[in-house]
């Protein structure tokens, strides 16, 4: 008898140890310590591979977020097509990418404020046929797919025309295979590209101007206006500057 009443009081004292740590674990009960950010990263500087640890502009800036909130950010690298969807269904809590803030897209997310500009440029080969945007016409564009660069060449040079590929990385080797005559992506990750292939360029006319924010599911306001909060601190103190100015030195 005396046994089980000693049992039952270590089970109720474990009971109540374990209930505590369920109640008093995450620091306002539901609140997450993990920031879980959607990514492709094969898009530098913005994000990309160095020694298997993910680095760039977006990886700096989320790190930084992350900080600000007390939170342990976790990237998930995933196709571009799929960032989307996948922080409309809450499998992510915000996808960062280089991602051009678009009406259509405004359809489907919330986006936080804007931290950087990218401009859609077109890679040609040295010594190739096309000088200008005007000779992209009826040649083929390589984007990748879903990306702004692949919904404007869609739109302005006719779906028939343009090949998708998973990532730019792709695109730029099919360029150089001569499969396409030209890919149409991001000014930035197009330097990166053109300074680690010989042979290619970047067309001096600029396509379309764009700027890059974070996405979050519609839903989620409450983060988005923490990240955005922690964001807009991080601009006002120049460390977004300093970020940008260490990846793209020349700006
Ligand atoms: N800025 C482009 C877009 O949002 C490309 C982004 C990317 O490829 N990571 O569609």
């Amino acid at each position: 008898m005396k046994k089980s009443v000693k049992i039952l009081s270590v089970v109720l004292a474990l009971v109540i140890v374990l209930g505590c740590f369920a109640a008093c674990g995450g620091d306002k009960g539901e609140t997450k310590t993990t920031l879980v950010m959607a990514t492709n990263a094969a898009f530098p500087p913005y994000e990309y591979v160095e020694g298997g640890e993910f680095v760039g502009i977006d990886v700096e800036i989320a790190n930084a977020i992350a900080n600000k909130l007390g939170m342990e950010l976790e990237i998930k690298d995933v196709d571009f097509g799929a960032i989307i969807g996948g922080v409309q269904s809450g499998k992510f809590d915000m996808g960062m990418a280089g991602m051009t803030v678009t009406e259509d897209r405004l359809k489907d997310v919330n986006f936080s404020d804007s931290y950087a500009k990218g401009v859609q440029v077109v890679i040609v080969k040295d010594g190739g046929t096309i000088a200008s945007l005007d000779d992209v016409a009826g040649k083929k564009i390589g984007v990748q797919t879903n990306t702004t660069g692949d919904i404007y060449a869609s739109g302005d040079f006719g779906e028939e025309n343009v090949v998708k590929y998973e990532n730019g990385a792709l695109a730029v080797e099919a360029l150089k295979s001569g499969k396409v005559d030209c890919v149409i992506i991001d000014n930035e990750p197009a330097k990166a590209y053109v300074a680690a292939n010989e042979g290619l360029k970047i067309l001096e006319t600029e396509y379309v101007e764009e700027d890059y924010a974070i996405c979050f599911a519609k839903e989620n306001t409450e983060l988005q206006e923490k990240v955005n909060a922690a964001l807009k601190e991080l601009i006002a103190d120049g460390s977004v500057k300093n970020v940008v100015d260490k990846y793209i030195p020349s700006k």
